[in-house]
């Protein structure tokens, strides 16, 4: 999958903002910000989306590493939103799994605008 650009950001080949490393987890900050913190978390096997027989323990991680990140970005108290797109119609557009940590500024109520894109 050498031409999936979160398998090129796992493997350092495309420069990113690291939030956060272990053997099987990256985080990094987004390259388009939506909120003043905006951090991605991926595994760094390829996975299409979340429903890409994906293991329960990388999805234990991956979730985890978001209370992480909220943690690293000071988020965790003033709260923070979590998000998956998975397919088409949630617009997803990189189709390596990721995990959104979005916070750092009030968010309208509601789950429909993702992270109240404009
Ligand atoms: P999706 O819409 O698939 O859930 O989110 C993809 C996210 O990846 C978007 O928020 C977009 O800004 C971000 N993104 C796309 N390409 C890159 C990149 O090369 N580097 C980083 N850091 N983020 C990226
Ligand atoms: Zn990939």
């Amino acid at each position: 999958m050498s031409e999936c650009i979160f398998c090129m950001v796992a493997k350092g080949e495309i420069p990113s903002r690291t939030v956060y490393e272990d053997d099987s987890v990256l985080a990094f900050d987004d390259i388009a910000p939506q909120a003043p913190v905006h951090t991605l978390i991926i595994p760094k096997t390829h996975y299409a989306d979340l429903s890409d027989d994906v293991p329960a323990a990388l999805l234990g991680s991956l979730f985890s590493v978001a209370a992480q990140v909220a943690v690293i970005k000071g988020i965790d108290k003033s709260g923070y939103r979590v998000i998956v797109n998975s397919g088409p119609d949630a617009c997803q557009t990189v189709h390596h799994l990721h995990v959104h940590v979005i916070g750092g500024r009030p968010m309208s109520h509601g789950m429909v605008n993702f992270a109240d894109r404009p």
